[in-house]
């Protein structure tokens, strides 16, 4: 367990779709928060609503976090804690706060609906209060099982949001929350305060959708002799339209962003970054990209999500990534073209599975492209080639060489080169590819006879 000093934040998704970036910011911020500061996150999946909840969305979550390499500290599922919510309940009944109430869902629509034609807020008017012992027992003849309301204490509760700044709401606006169904089953709010409060919960960081529920959940909170955690509700985010995101509809789910090739870390800096008055950046680390969370920095208007910029960013963030962290995945798509190879090509990938394509470039079999009256300008090239050892400087000593054989400058010197070379027009510096490539390899494709070189596996480099 950690000390006690040390911060608790949870991330407290219902498993009832896909995790949207939306959500990720959520996880984000209360995952980099703990982490900087030595304290624990805790997921929490938020599945009382059995009719909505499924397993696989709970796997799908737990994927998720581990992909944007947030795993949990902590793991923990409210089935699993309907008894403590029980007692919870229990505990407000017999102090008062928590009341039964018979009316059906017809009648309370009726009453607001009633109040709304008088001008009046359709706020919850109380009447099971006033019930006398002989009406209630006439509500349990007729086998109608209430459900439970909190008794709010009408008070002003204040609190100073890590986001928004001093908060205050006067309780008397509020109707008094059903906390029990019914059924016997727990509503959002119960489960949630005795979770906090159980799990030792030090700071809540969630979407702005939040704001008036807290009033309400630090009621409770006081009601069970508990302290309440520091809360902060950051803005949410929308589509590039300006609609929010949705879990059910599956928005900009991770899955989905996984699966287009977009780097986690690019996903996770534009997640926290969007909406703040940070540039979005590429960052290096989650470390890094902890360090510039400030929930006082987030924006209170929505913030715009736009997929376009997401995947310039993935491009950015492979631009400046390091070989130490590129090195385990290049082994795993089977290069092992070193550090050489790394910084070499990043600068011309936009998702990572690229780097295969020139790890090929490099090394595998090419079909290159070459124009009729290139051959001869080709052949003299290979002639000119400099011994081995090759290494950086060999392209310069090269070219100097071939512009004064040839005549040739400028774009009619290097394409020739560049397509006969790579079968591209654009891609890393020659004078990185040329040593990974080697000399005969280089000499072959210049006078067009790789598929010799290669002719055990001969096939086509598939395009990125
Ligand atoms: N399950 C709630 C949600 O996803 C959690 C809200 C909270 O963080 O308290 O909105």
């Amino acid at each position: 367990m950690p000390d006690a000093s040390s911060p608790v934040l949870r991330f407290a998704p219902s498993p009832t779709g896909l995790l949207h970036v939306g959500n990720a910011r959520t996880a984000l911020l209360n995952a980099l928060l703990a982490r900087r500061s030595g304290g624990t996150f805790i997921l929490r999946l938020d599945d009382t609503d059995t009719a909505r909840s499924r397993p696989e969305f709970a796997a799908a979550i737990a994927a998720d976090l581990d992909w944007l390499g947030i795993p949990p500290d902590l793991s923990v599922r409210q089935s699993d804690r309907l008894a403590l919510y029980g007692e919870a309940a229990e505990r407000l009944k017999a102090a008062g706060r928590l009341y039964p109430c018979f009316e059906t869902e017809e009648e309370l629509d009726l009453k607001r609906k009633l109040q709304r034609a008088r001008g009046l807020p359709p706020v919850y008017d109380r009447a099971a209060l006033r019930l006398d012992p002989a009406a209630r027992a006439r509500f349990a003849a007729e086998g109608r099982a209430p459900h439970w309301r909190f008794l709010l204490a009408h008070l002003e509760v204040a609190w100073d949001d890590g986001v928004r700044g001093p908060q205050r709401v006067d309780t008397a606006s509020l109707s008094d929350p059903v906390l029990v169904r019914a059924d016997g089953s727990f509503l959002y709010t119960l489960p949630s305060v005795v979770d906090d409060v159980a799990l030792g919960v030090t700071q809540v960081v969630r979407g702005e959708d939040h704001v008036t529920n807290t009033a309400v959940q630090i009621e409770i909170i006081e009601a069970l002799g508990a302290r309440p955690p520091r809360f902060a509700h950051h803005n949410l985010l929308t589509l590039p339209s300006g609609e929010g995101l949705s879990k059910r509809l599956g928005h900009l789910s991770l899955k989905a962003l996984r699966e287009d090739g977009l780097e986690s870390l690019a996903v996770a800096a534009a997640a926290v970054l969007v909406g703040t008055s940070r540039p979005l950046q590429p960052v290096a680390s989650l470390d890094e990209l902890a360090a510039l969370v400030d929930l006082s920095e987030i924006s209170r208007a929505p913030a715009r999500f736009d997929p376009q910029e997401l995947t310039a960013l993935s491009a950015r963030t492979l631009h400046v990534m390091s070989y130490a962290a590129a090195r385990p995945r290049l082994l795993a798509l089977g290069i092992a073209g070193g550090a050489d190879f790394w910084l070499a090509v990043r600068g011309n990938l936009a998702r990572f599975e690229e780097a295969a394509f020139w790890w090929r470039v490099c090394r595998g079999p090419l079909a290159g492209v070459r124009a009729a009256e290139d051959g001869a300008f080709l052949a003299a090239a290979a002639a000119a080639l400099p011994p081995e050892p090759w290494d950086g400087e060999t392209y310069g000593a090269w070219i100097a060489g071939l512009k004064a054989v040839s005549g040739r400058g400028g774009k009619a010197l290097f394409l020739p080169l560049r397509r006969a070379l790579t079968g591209e027009d654009k891609g890393p510096e020659l004078a990185a590819l040329l040593p990974l490539m080697g000399r005969a390899r280089v000499a072959a494709r210049l006078r067009a006879s790789d598929g010799d070189l290669q002719a055990a596996d001969g096939a086509a480099i598939p395009r990125p």
